[in-house]
């Protein structure tokens, strides 16, 4: 506990991460603590347990293991596990686009084209791999491993899955759309329930109803993970982990069978928490009427273990994501010079790095230089917490750009929601990027802390659509040097995608002085390109 303040960036986490060892529970810290030292080999992708002969290992050194009991040498045991987690990562996506409709999850996509920003689209043309197809994720040629003289070729199939998880990302924000719920409402007093997975969809209606009958007159919120956030359901401001949500006024959880997150299932109870498990033979009436009047139960004895409560957890979007429908606003903040080029930050808390520091450093860096900044994922659900600390590191500077946002009707940081807000994100940086000359300005996604291949396969996404992305986590795949030049290199010939990383991974200063460097030669490079055309 003596080294509480490294654990997380924001500093309301300590009380919460105090009141859980005094219960007992190290929560994910001690675990990650128990874990270490991480197998190396693993570590840097160097071990593969594909089949039964294994599982195998390669010696990073060039000593013997050199080869697995199959033949396949480090730069294709590599190959194979960036490659499987891409894909685990977009079936992450694919399946919760089936659950929500699981008749469309047959139909094919509507062709992607006209998203894609117009020199990605015609990098991808030229090589072969648009249109995608839903089918192509059983198509891709390394089903069982790539053979050497195919390694380069299969960052293709990467970036196929790259271009079908976005397809399945806007599938999935088509059909939020068209729900019969309004935006998500937060009631302060309200008792909160946490839904952690994907739930059915007729369990929400039925939620709502029983809350309205149960409830007489009680406001009931229902909670969901940030990274995942629905635009019809709030997202819990959970400051990282939704073990640190138990610590709160939390007053039931409910599991479906793919939540994340086993330890929830345990702790709970542990810190008086009902838990209602989502299992398929209970009706769904059952279940929501169970948690409603567990949930109130709870409420009533308010017996929670800290004084912290859930704050609005979107009080930052709301007219801030209208951002994104106002791309002309920002050419124009560009042109005049109030702007200096644009940065999406995306992703959540890796307690292999203190919770946020790297988000917040690359923020800090972002606005001092006038970049707009837009955030979304799990950072959007934290966006109260992360704005408080960044008045204190900016001293003052960012309530001196909420004062500009109402003068120039624009606001320097921004929060968008949720991964299904991407295809609203990426059809406003193709916006802004599609001009030509120097009023194209220059972009990049950074992933600066993560955990989930969900969200490598995001990463995987916007490199396929041609934009720049920098990761800021260290990442499994860097024990092959051959791998590592394919991964730099080749993005740019395939999509025109530029990849920032790198197997030693800066420090968050450093990094946030790339992103800075990357844009401002971008900048350059269109001065020079109108001065000598
Ligand atoms: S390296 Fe080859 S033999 Fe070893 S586990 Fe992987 S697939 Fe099986």
């Amino acid at each position: 506990m003596n080294k509480i303040h490294r654990k997380s960036a924001i500093s309301q986490t300590s009380d919460l991460i105090l009141a859980a060892h005094k219960q007992g529970e190290d929560l994910l810290w001690g675990r990650y603590e128990r874990q270490l030292p991480l197998c190396a080999f693993t570590d840097n992708g160097l071990s593969c347990r594909k089949c039964f002969h294994g599982p195998c290992r390669i010696n990073p050194f060039g000593d013997e293991p050199s080869l697995g009991v199959c033949g396949a040498d480090r730069d294709q045991i590599v190959m194979e596990n960036l490659f499987q987690a891409t894909l685990a990562g977009v079936l992450e996506t694919a399946r919760f686009g089936s659950l929500l409709n699981g008749r469309g999850s047959v139909q094919e996509f509507p062709p992607l084209e006209s998203d894609l920003p117009s020199k990605a689209q015609k990098k991808l043309s030229a090589a072969g791999i648009v249109p995608v197809r839903k089918e192509q994720l059983l198509e891709v040629q390394n089903s069982y491993f790539s053979h050497k003289g195919y390694l380069s070729k299969t960052l293709m199939d990467l970036t196929r899955l790259g271009l079908i998880h976005y397809r399945w990302l806007k599938e999935i924000s088509a059909l939020l759309d068209k729900l019969p719920y309004g935006p998500p409402l937060f009631a302060a007093e309200g008792a909160n329930i946490l839904l952690v997975g994907y739930p059915p969809l007729d369990l929400l209606p039925s939620l709502h109803q029983q809350a309205g009958q149960l409830g007489r007159g009680k406001k009931i919120n229902i909670l969901v993970q940030g990274e995942a956030g629905l635009s019809y359901l709030p997202a819990i401001a959970d400051y990282g982990t939704l073990e640190l949500a138990l610590a709160m006024n939390l007053d039931a959880l409910i599991t479906t069978p793919q939540a994340s997150w086993p330890a929830l299932e345990v702790l709970a109870p542990k810190f008086g928490i009902p838990v209602i498990l989502l299992e398929g033979a209970k009706p769904v009436d059952e279940i929501a009427s169970q948690a409603i009047n567990l949930a109130l139960r709870h409420r009533l004895r308010g017996s929670y273990i800290t004084a912290s409560r859930f704050g609005p957890p979107d009080s930052y979007q709301g007219k801030q994501k209208s951002v994104l429908a106002n791309p002309g606003r920002v050419k124009e903040a560009y042109q005049a010079g109030r702007i200096q080029g644009v940065v999406v930050i995306l992703g959540e808390a890796n307690v292999k790095q203190t919770f946020f520091e790297r988000t917040l450093i690359l923020m800090e860096n972002c606005l001092n230089k006038r970049f707009l900044v837009l955030a979304g994922g799990q950072l959007a659900a934290q966006a109260a917490p992360l704005n408080e600390e960044l008045k204190k590191r900016l001293a003052g500077r960012l309530s001196s750009l909420a004062v500009e946002e109402e003068i120039e009707g624009l606001s320097s940081l921004n929060y968008f929601g949720s991964f299904y807000e991407i295809p609203k994100v990426v059809a406003f940086l193709k916006n802004l990027t599609q001009e030509e000359g120097l009023a194209r300005i220059p972009v990049a996604v950074a992933f600066p802390e993560f955990f989930r291949a969900g969200v490598w396969a995001t990463a995987v996404t916007f490199l396929s659509m041609g934009f720049a992305v920098q990761i800021g986590i260290p990442l499994p795949f860097w024990g092959s040097p051959a791998l590592t030049e394919i991964l730099l290199k080749e993005w740019p010939k395939i999509s025109g995608g530029t990849f920032l990383a790198a197997p030693s991974l800066p420090s968050p200063q450093e990094q946030a002085q790339e992103l800075i460097a990357f844009i401002e030669a971008q900048k350059e490079k269109r001065r020079n390109e109108a001065s000598d055309p």
